[in-house]
């Protein structure tokens, strides 16, 4: 069967554009959704089951439909669930909010299109001569979209480090993508773990441990020793014109330090540059991008991507407990020692090598940047020159309209959101920027199948 729209991937980018499409489609239309997630529209992100895994962004802002902004808010408050100030709602209430968003949309099956789930894992492409494009599921079925929308994610960055000649044994206590929680279970209650990388995904794993009675000691190891800021009381955005911006790194670092002076809270700078990400970074000159990715990325993500303040505190008490310590280095090797693992690191301040003994090495270095490496899907893509990779990494080049450009000339009609689209955007990896993303592509899609407009 010949789709009018196909999306690959069943996360939140995915089912965000299901729902528009479902509310602007004609009831004659097809859409089909590949994913190999059980939890369709869960994704890594929102399937943890523990409370204190928190969405780090308010409430209000999580609506799946930026036109609608309280959808969220009004959910919780239905299920008597509703937010007390500067609370912030768990990441499993949200997954259960946009599942149950796109159920309420599938349940009224007179009026609208025809839509399949369809469980699988996509693992190749075949472009037909019917300006269709198939795709190979790896149950060995077919599926063809004369529409398709590439909403894959990203996957999770490898260890900078070859592990490859370790002992078997030795392996098992490496654990390279903690999203599969199962690994939780191995953990013995007192063992040494050391985690790499200082991130958002680094706080999920220590308090996921913790919550499961761990007592042990977490060496945590970033180049810089960075670690989330908090989210405060919010106060008013800072009073300046983000389009006045310097684009030059050095002007632009020094411009922002100044706002922050006059704002007096570095947090209200980040408010308001926050609506204006994505087109302060249209502005930005290739080199001043990549200076950016090179120099300043560590403490934008810092400052950026907050956490909630409870989440924050429970994080402090365990650092200053000496329970969880952080040290800045550079990842030097990993080798066995016994039943251990020795995890040799430069210090960031000092010459020569450190070594930490542990009983689990865990990479949280957190999404690949927006990579290719991890799907075959895309590698095959590529190999078709129906994708080609974003210059700095981020990603597959997309137009402001999120069409995909692909090395060859293409009668496909070809779309992706979400983080793979950071080339582009930057700013495209929370639910607040992707809905807006996946509303514009539905729109697209939804006036291409309705005739409006041609190829
Ligand atoms: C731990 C964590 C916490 C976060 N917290 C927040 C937050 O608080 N607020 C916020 O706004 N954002 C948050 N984010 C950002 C979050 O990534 C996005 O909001 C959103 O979940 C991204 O969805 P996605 O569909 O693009 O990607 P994903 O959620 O990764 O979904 C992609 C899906 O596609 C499937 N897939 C991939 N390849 C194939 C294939 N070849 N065939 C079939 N299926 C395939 C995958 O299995 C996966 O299920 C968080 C992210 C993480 C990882």
């Amino acid at each position: 069967m010949i789709y009018d729209a196909v999306l690959v991937g069943s996360g939140f980018s995915a089912i965000a554009t299901l729902c528009n499409l479902i509310e602007r489609l004609p009831a004659t239309a097809t859409v089909a959704v590949i994913g190999d997630d059980p939890g369709f529209g869960r994704g890594t992100a929102y399937r943890s089951e523990l409370y204190l895994h928190r969405l780090n962004v308010p409430a209000g802002r999580m609506s799946l439909f930026p036109d609608r902004p309280n959808g969220f808010v009004d959910w919780l408050a239905e299920r008597k669930r509703p937010l007390r100030d500067g609370d912030f709602a768990s990441r499993q209430d949200y997954g259960l909010y946009v599942r149950d968003s796109l159920a309420a949309l599938l349940r009224n099956k007179k009026n609208r299109c025809k839509v399949d789930l369809i469980r699988a894992k996509a693992t190749g492409c075949v472009e037909r001569y019917n300006a269709t494009l198939g795709f190979l599921l790896e149950n060995g079925g077919e599926i063809a979209g004369r529409n398709v929308v590439l909403c894959l994610g990203v996957g999770n960055a490898p260890l900078p480090v070859d592990v490859s000649r370790l002992a078997a044994s030795a392996k098992e206590r490496i654990i390279e993508n903690p999203w599969r929680l199962s690994w939780l279970r191995r953990v013995g209650r007192n063992d040494d773990v050391c985690i790499l990388g200082s991130g958002l995904t680094m706080i999920d794993q220590v308090l996921a441990l913790h919550a499961r009675g761990f007592r042990g000691k977490i060496d945590v190891l970033s180049r810089r020793g960075l670690v989330p800021h908090g989210h405060v009381a919010p106060k008013p955005p800072a009073d300046f014109d983000p389009q006045t911006l310097p684009v030059t790194m050095s002007a632009l670092l020094h411009r922002l330090r100044e706002e922050s002076k006059v704002a007096g809270d570095w947090r209200s700078v980040m408010d308001r540059l926050r609506p204006q990400t994505q087109a302060l970074w249209a502005r930005l000159p290739a080199a001043e991008r990549v200076r950016f990715l090179r120099h300043a990325l560590p403490w934008w993500n810092i400052h950026r991507h907050r956490v909630a303040p409870d989440v924050h505190a429970r994080f402090r008490d365990l650092m200053e407990s000496g329970e969880v310590v952080v040290h800045a280095g550079f990842l030097l090797s990993v080798e066995q020692t016994g039943n251990s693992l020795a995890i040799h690191y430069r210090a960031r301040e000092a010459r020569g090598s450190r070594q930490l003994d542990v009983d689990w090495l865990i990479n949280c270095t957190g999404v690949e940047r927006a990579g290719m490496a991890h799907s075959p899907l895309l590698a095959e893509m590529k190999r078709l020159a129906l994708i080609k990779a974003d210059p700095q990494g981020l990603g597959i080049v997309v137009n402001p309209q999120s069409r995909v450009i692909g090395d060859a000339a293409s009668s496909v009609r070809l779309y992706a959101v979400g983080a793979l689209t950071a080339g582009q955007f930057w700013e495209i990896t929370a639910a607040p920027d992707i809905r807006i993303q996946a509303q514009a592509v539905a729109g697209d899609v939804a006036a291409v199948i309705a005739g409006k407009e041609g190829g």
